[in-house]
């Protein structure tokens, strides 16, 4: 037999062997790699199935914010399950956002697309749901430009991927895009029409990103205090999951933009299996700067003030509070090399904090045993 690794697995092979369970998949977006290890003990000691990404934004060929390429992030990913022999996880892309469509985007987008396949990635979110023609005549008309874009791209994966399985998930509708009246949500028929529309053009996503309410990142109150999401509209998904049952298409949904969702809300009401991969993503940084503050509480007041000094001309009139908190992830590239070079007795905490919230996660998402399904499908 042949000796585990550890490395990741395809994003299919797990969605596949859920697929008809109650279950939601945690992809947590590791914009600080010290919180992984915690993760992925405790995705080992509940035997959760678990994927790891980063979006676009926060990881690309000259560092996102994160300060992290394809390559180093994969080593760090790499690094944490083979600490912790976990076996069941997936390296994700997590938004590769297309927001024009022009050539020279598209071109930009193949060369991260190839870094991060050389990187040994196993699973791809493309994410041109900006693209959307407000004067399309009918949902076709309206997704042509976000069905193209997302066909050239899952095309070019699957050829550049050589016959090696991977998960691809799609999106339509962005995330969190606002009109007069409050935020646009993803109607079924569209997300029908997107899926129909890609399938017949050879490409098959496991998971659809939706927009259904949710909003990346914290959500605040008038006075800049961040406050629980509870915008995510539940009959709405289950409507868009049910329409593309009804027509005989295997893709869950995937749900963005969990943090500050209570987990009790999850575990009782979030409708686990029509939602089979759950995105956390602030959540996890959270969990650092905390710590931080705490444990580093020179470093915690040089990020502050660093964050406050750049972004509060950029941003008249929001608290500072505010300010601080929607542009902290900017510090990440710039104190790199310090938030990498704290003590053990910090990293230890910021492990251990990971690890328990992991396992509320893992929990709230009735993901525990996950992993030995997926380890079941992989033996048939
Ligand atoms: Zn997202």
């Amino acid at each position: 037999m042949q000796k585990n690794t550890f490395g990741p697995i395809p994003g299919s092979t797990i969605l596949g062997a859920i697929s008809g369970k109650k279950t939601i998949i945690m992809a947590a977006n590791i914009r600080i790699a010290t919180v992984a290890e915690g993760i992925f003990k405790a995705a080992k000691d509940t035997d959760s199935a678990v994927f790891m990404e980063l979006a676009r934004s926060e990881c690309d060929l000259n560092g996102g914010y994160t300060g992290f390429t394809p390559k180093t992030f994969s080593e760090k990913m790499n690094e944490a399950a083979k600490a912790t022999e976990f076996d069941i996880w997936a390296l994700h892309a997590d938004h590769i956002s297309i927001k024009t469509g022009n050539p020279s985007e598209i071109e930009g987008t193949k060369q991260l697309i190839d870094a991060q396949i050389a990187a040994g990635y196993t699973s791809f979110a493309i994410d041109a749901s900006h693209l959307f023609n407000f004067e399309g005549k009918n949902v076709r008309e309206e997704l042509e430009t976000n069905i193209i874009a997302t066909t050239d791209l899952a095309l070019y994966i699957k050829n550049r991927m050589k016959g090696k399985e991977f998960g691809l998930e799609v999106e339509v509708g962005e995330i969190g895009r606002k009109d007069g009246q409050g935020l646009i949500l993803t109607k079924p028929e569209e997300a029908v029409e997107f899926i129909k529309a890609l399938q017949e053009n050879g490409v098959f996503p496991q998971v659809l990103a939706i927009a259904n309410g949710s909003t990346h990142g914290h959500v605040y109150d008038e006075s800049g205090n961040v406050v629980e999401q509870l915008s995510i509209d539940i009959p709405q998904t289950k409507a868009v999951a049910k329409a593309l049952r009804d027509n005989h298409l295997d893709v869950g949904i995937a749900q963005h933009g969990i943090t500050g969702t209570p987990r009790d809300l999850i575990n009782q009401h979030f409708p686990k299996g029509d939602i089979i991969k759950g995105n956390v993503g602030t959540f996890w940084q959270d969990v650092v700067f905390n710590i931080l503050k705490v444990y580093e509480p020179a470093l915690y007041k040089e990020i502050h003030e660093w964050t406050l000094g750049k972004y509060r001309p950029l941003n008249p009139g929001k608290k500072d509070k505010q300010v601080f908190d929607g542009n902290c992830k900017m510090a990440i590239k710039e104190f790199f090399k310090q938030i990498y070079s704290v003590d053990e007795e910090t990293n230890k905490a910021i492990r251990s904090m990971a690890y328990a919230e992991s396992l509320v996660f893992f929990k709230a998402f009735s993901a525990y045993g996950s992993a030995s399904l997926v380890r079941k499908a992989k033996k048939k």
